[in-house]
């Protein structure tokens, strides 16, 4: 049977990334009061800080959110690639009349040793290669 390598496979939030993502913001915490603290006491060393902290909040939600279009696109080209696969499997199949729905022969597809295949498996490499090349 053939595989089917078309899928693709997205990890969202797995358990690594949010106790990353959690330390990440609990140090950024530390920073920002430690920040406001040598605001009062050294404010040179205090609006390092709080320009450090913002710095790297922006680039946080600016990361984040690339990470976010990037999952949807994927999750989109996966939709397009199964709707495309549906459609072609469909039309590989024997009509009423005995005919291939997907090339239109008469007779069923047979190997050169005349052993007869099933209109999907015939076509297999057919319907493979269009929904491959979707991007
Ligand atoms: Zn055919």
């Amino acid at each position: 049977m053939p595989e089917n390598h078309n899928h693709v496979t997205v990890n969202v939030g797995k358990k690594d990334d949010l106790d990353a993502k959690g330390c990440g913001i609990a140090l950024l915490a530390v920073l920002l009061i430690s920040g406001l603290f040598l605001l009062f006491v050294h404010p040179a060393v205090g609006i390092v800080m709080l320009v450090v902290v913002g710095v790297s909040v922006y680039l946080m939600v600016r990361g984040q959110r690339k990470h976010e279009r990037r999952v949807a696109e994927l999750r989109a080209l996966t939709a397009r690639k199964d709707a495309r696969r549906a459609e072609l499997e469909g039309l590989a199949t024997v009509g009423p009349t005995g005919v291939c729905g997907f090339c239109g022969a008469l007779e069923q597809h047979r190997d050169g040793y005349g052993v007869p295949f099933y209109p999907r498996a015939w076509h297999q490499g057919d319907i493979d290669r269009p929904v491959a090349e979707l991007t």
